[in-house]
């Protein structure tokens, strides 16, 4: 009989051969999905779902996204931008931000969930991750340390935040959902010195990305 854990890495083999059926093909990025334990972001009543390829509740309204979703916005960052900064905004479980520190890059990341902020900053201390984490509206994005190389924002915009826009290295990517509050378009933005130009992929279905250069939150 299995233990536990080898049950549960079994079932992360599983999540990850589905990816790949899915159409991920990035070697690094099924790599990194391999590593990370999903189950870690879950609550123990919970482990049963945590490599079903479905987004789930992770409490205050929030949820941890999809593999699927995900992995092919991981794609597209390391396909356009393999290394140094990455601003996330939405840490939620800590999950995605453990994926790009698994990648090697350096992470920061945005919550406005203190209670979301708080448990995944105590997660990445006890996994002995180095990730910066901030509370507070990303949508703004992390002043003090821009520029950033690459910047995921896991929650659905209205439009681009020109905040980040402007926090964006000289030839910097941001992949972000832009649509509204039912669906949103997979968004590229590259830049190029000034000049900045969009990318538009299939459509996903995100919790809103709330705040000032966001959704009001008298709206939802
Ligand atoms: N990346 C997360 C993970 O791996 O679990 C999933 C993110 S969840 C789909 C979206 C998150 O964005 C939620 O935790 C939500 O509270 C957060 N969020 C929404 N608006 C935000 C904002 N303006 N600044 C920071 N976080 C925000």
């Amino acid at each position: 009989m299995k233990k536990p854990e080898q049950l549960l890495e079994l079932r992360r083999r599983e999540m990850v051969a589905k990816l790949k059926r899915y159409g991920i093909a990035n070697r690094l990025v099924l790599d990194a999905f391999l590593e990370v334990p999903r189950h870690l972001f879950f609550d123990a009543a919970a482990l049963e779902f945590a490599y079903k390829d479905a987004a789930y509740p992770i409490g205050w309204g929030q949820t941890i996204s999809q593999p699927y979703t995900a992995a092919f916005m991981t794609t597209l960052l390391v396909e356009r931008c393999s290394s140094g900064k990455v601003l996330e905004i939405g840490t939620g479980s800590g999950y995605q931000a453990a994926i790009l520190d698994v990648l090697g890059y350096s992470v920061f990341t945005v919550e406005r969930v203190v209670e979301l902020y708080e448990r995944a900053g105590a997660l990445f201390s006890t996994l002995g991750r180095h990730i910066d984490c901030r509370f507070g509206d990303g949508s703004l994005g992390w002043i003090d340390e821009a520029p950033f190389d690459g910047m995921m924002i896991t929650a659905g915009a209205p439009k681009e935040p020109e905040s980040l826009m402007n926090q964006l290295a000289s030839d910097g990517c941001m992949v972000l959902p832009i649509g509204d509050s039912s669906s949103q378009h997979m968004t590229v933005i590259s830049r190029s010195g000034k000049d900045f130009r969009k990318e538009v992929f299939q459509q996903f279905s995100f919790v809103p990305l709330v705040g000032k250069e966001g959704w009001h939150d008298t709206v939802f």
